[in-house]
């Protein structure tokens, strides 16, 4: 009888552990609610097809949702070739999509006759907007068995510095950990007049170095979390011609939803979150934002 007891409670206090782990689970699989909308902008980096949109539908339901909630426009990039290829239907499917094909430098070891000859012939298409993403990831090597290892990804970087500038579109950067061995690269290898640095992740004085280098700093949901004062040192003394605003969905959802799924409508978050460090009105900022991908990207007005 007691053991019986014994073993209700234990029984209890196990589902009621149970049952706050599922909730937590459920919290971290909920999309957060729509923002009130700010309207004008553009989603400079998002990955469609990893947020669901794999045909015209999807495609178009992930873009009204947007949409409704100021979100005129996107950039969708890709970081492999089946990626790409997805990247550059979903532009075809809906014009409030644009696209960004190139290999993420975890892929790097992917680039050979074939894959270069398919870029090539992709980043020519009319809706491709940039080369991205690009650049160096010096986390992963060591840590995933899949990442290319840094010298490979130099070689895939230059590679793509080259054709970004032979075809005259802007350079989309991807950085993490890499600051110094990237700037290097970026100054020798003579890169394209338009360079955007995706997910800025530097301090301040990095910032600084692209700034005076003419880049575009693009801030994704990062800003927004309690521990990145630093970040926010960057997206105030980034001038106003040089700041984008981005997803990079669904990863990195901005504060209070970090670990939910991300989507371009959730980008009013982190717009009203770079206009309160700026210290400018939200209206104002999202105006600016949206100018400011239009112009980098040369993508027209919706
Ligand atoms: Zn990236
Ligand atoms: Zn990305």
């Amino acid at each position: 009888m007691s053991d019986a007891a014994g073993s209700e409670t234990l029984g209890n206090a196990g589902s009621e552990t149970l049952s706050n782990k599922a909730a937590k689970k459920r919290r971290r699989r909920e999309p957060p609610p729509d923002p009130a909308p700010l309207p004008g902008l553009v989603d400079a980096h998002t990955h469609l097809a990893a947020c669901g949109g794999r045909d015209a539908e999807s495609v178009h339901a992930i873009l009204d949702r947007a949409q409704a909630v100021g979100v005129d426009q996107v950039v969708t990039v890709a970081d492999d070739m089946v990626d790409a290829r997805w990247a550059v239907a979903a532009a075809e499917w809906d014009d409030r999509v644009y696209a960004a094909v190139a290999l993420h430098p975890m892929h790097a070891g992917d680039l050979d006759d074939d894959t270069a000859a398919e870029l090539e012939r992709m980043i020519r298409h009319p809706r491709v907007v940039a080369v991205g993403e690009t650049g160096l990831d010096y986390y992963w090597p060591g840590k995933s068995d899949d990442c290319a290892s840094p010298a490979v990804q130099h070689e895939t970087f230059r590679w793509h510095i080259d054709l970004a500038r032979r075809v005259g579109k802007p350079l989309m950067i991807h950085n993490r950990e890499a600051d110094r061995d990237l700037l290097d690269i970026l100054a020798a290898e003579d890169a394209p007049e338009t360079v955007i640095m995706h997910c800025f992740s530097g301090d301040r004085n990095v910032a600084r170095e692209c700034v005076d280098r003419g880049y575009f700093l693009s801030f994704a949901g990062t800003v927004s979390f309690a521990n990145a004062e630093e970040l926010r040192v960057a997206a105030e003394l980034v001038p106003d011609e040089q700041i984008l605003v981005e997803t990079d969905a669904p990863f990195l959802t901005p504060h209070p939803y970090r670990g939910q799924p991300n989507q371009s409508y959730c980008l009013p978050y982190t717009a009203r979150a770079i206009a309160e460090v700026r210290g400018v009105s939200e209206e104002q900022m999202a105006r600016l934002l949206g100018a400011n991908a239009r112009r980098a990207y040369n993508i027209p007005l919706p």
